[in-house]
């Protein structure tokens, strides 16, 4: 299944993803970037298309953090 995945290092924590995300799955940590729950997440990619520093992507599977 398809997922949301952040790239922390571009990530400017605007949090623009978050108020789009209608699961509730982002989080911005402790101010610094977005987190996705993967767990809550269902790749609808409006998070994705809000993001105005092209950060998140949705992926297949999910982010190991790798
Ligand atoms: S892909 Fe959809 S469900 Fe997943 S984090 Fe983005 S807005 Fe939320
Ligand atoms: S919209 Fe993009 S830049 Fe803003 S918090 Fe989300 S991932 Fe980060």
């Amino acid at each position: 299944m398809k997922k949301a995945i952040n790239d922390k290092n571009r990530c400017v924590a605007c949090g623009l993803c978050s108020t789009q995300c209608s699961r509730q799955a982002i989080d911005i940590y402790r101010g610094c970037y977005a987190v996705v729950d993967s767990k809550k997440c269902v790749g609808c990619g409006l998070c994705e298309k809000a993001c105005p520093a092209g950060s998140i992507k949705i992926c297949e599977g999910e982010d190991t953090g790798i």
